[in-house]
């Protein structure tokens, strides 16, 4: 199968193989519920397959899925690493895998970023003393322009607008302000929640026992749309020891990494997942890198999530402009043209074989 035959045209498609895939390889596959059903009415679930290595204390955790649309990319790199391991007879007895399959199912499943409730999940994972209030002053200026309580027109002046708006503040800044996260508007462009979502409280229950006894996590975090086309990133939301720095740039690359605050590809927010993690995983030595595919520019990304989210909370599953923008958000989060798609797998699968390779020879 070449690459790109890897991504699947829906998050049922794609679990069912991830399913098939992770089972082949011996793994176990726990099956999470939400209680909520699909557009064709199938019930949506997380699957998370752990590897059968009992005696070790390394460990590499590999998500998709977060932002819903995002998933397409990151499971088709899970399924790739299955059936190449599954062929090459690839053995993770020294390396306990954790892969968590579409962790915000009803977002992959709708092609929406967000998930049930309209929330970020990525916004979402607060640390004990922060609470699920606030909103930067920028973006309750923008609010009615990135969140229009209407149904869609067929004609929509949003881009000029926001040109101007671009040219007013500067890309960064607004960048900033809009994409850093808010607690004040339920049905806008990333809300944080106003309490734990289905998929921290996942996390909280189970992280630390599918981790038992490991001293040492690598966290790959596939995200896409961020950063520019046929480029990724990893980006690190805290700050790194020397010796985890070498093994990071060792794996991927001296130039692949951002911390943020570095005002590249990414924005400070609050609520990200890995920074919580580290910190409820009970693991010492725990590092999480999201890693950004760059797709579209920001601004077609910033359009197509605001149509979306216009879409679905005021238009009717009935009407054709409810599929058309969220068909454009995934072309938006996972373009079809093959070269992207190969580049993209080809590059993820990669990464991860390196960072398994790595906590592989640390054990030897
Ligand atoms: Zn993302």
């Amino acid at each position: 199968m070449s690459d790109a035959g890897l991504f699947s045209p829906d998050f049922f498609v794609a679990r069912r193989r991830f399913q098939f895939a992770a089972k082949r390889l011996g793994w176990r596959v726990e099956s999470y519920p939400l209680n909520l059903t699909g557009p064709k009415g199938a019930d949506l679930t997380v699957e998370v397959a752990v590897s059968p290595a009992t005696g070790t204390d390394q460990a590499m955790v590999v998500t998709s899925g977060v932002h819903g649309v995002e998933g397409f990319l990151g499971s088709a790199i899970q399924l790739g690493i299955c059936n190449r391991w599954y062929h090459e007879d690839v053995r993770t007895k020294r390396v306990r895998c954790v892969f968590i399959h579409g962790l915000n199912p009803h977002g992959f499943a709708w092609l929406r970023r967000f998930d049930q409730n309209n929330v970020d999940l990525n916004r979402n994972f607060l640390l004990p003393d922060e609470r699920y209030a606030g909103c930067h002053p920028g973006y309750e200026s923008l609010n009615s322009l990135l969140n229009p309580p209407t149904a869609r027109p067929w004609i929509d002046p949003f881009p000029i607008h926001a040109v101007r708006k671009i040219y007013q503040h500067g890309l960064q800044a607004l960048k900033q302000c809009v994409a850093e996260g808010q607690y004040e508007f339920p049905r806008g462009l990333f809300f944080g929640g106003s309490e734990p979502s289905f998929a921290m409280s996942l996390l909280n229950q189970q992280l630390p026992s599918w981790l038992a006894g490991c001293e040492r996590v690598i966290h790959l975090d596939f995200h896409t749309g961020l950063g520019r086309r046929h480029q990724w990133k990893l980006l690190l939301d805290q700050s790194l020891a020397t010796g985890q720095q070498q093994d990071l740039q060792q794996w991927f690359g001296h130039d692949r990494m951002e911390t943020a605050g570095d005002n590249q590809t990414a924005y400070d927010v609050k609520g990200c997942i890995g920074r919580w993690c580290a910190r409820h995983s009970h693991v010492p030595n725990y590092i999480y890198g999201c890693a950004e595919f760059g797709t579209y520019s920001p601004l077609a990304v910033l359009a197509g999530l605001r149509a979306e989210n216009q879409a679905h909370h005021w238009n009717s599953p009935n009407q054709r402009v409810f599929w058309r923008t969220k068909l454009r958000l995934k072309e938006l989060f996972c373009p079809a043209h093959p070269s992207w798609r190969t580049w993209a797998v080809e590059q993820g699968m990669t990464a991860v074989e390196n960072a398994f390779r790595g906590l592989q020879q640390d054990t030897a």
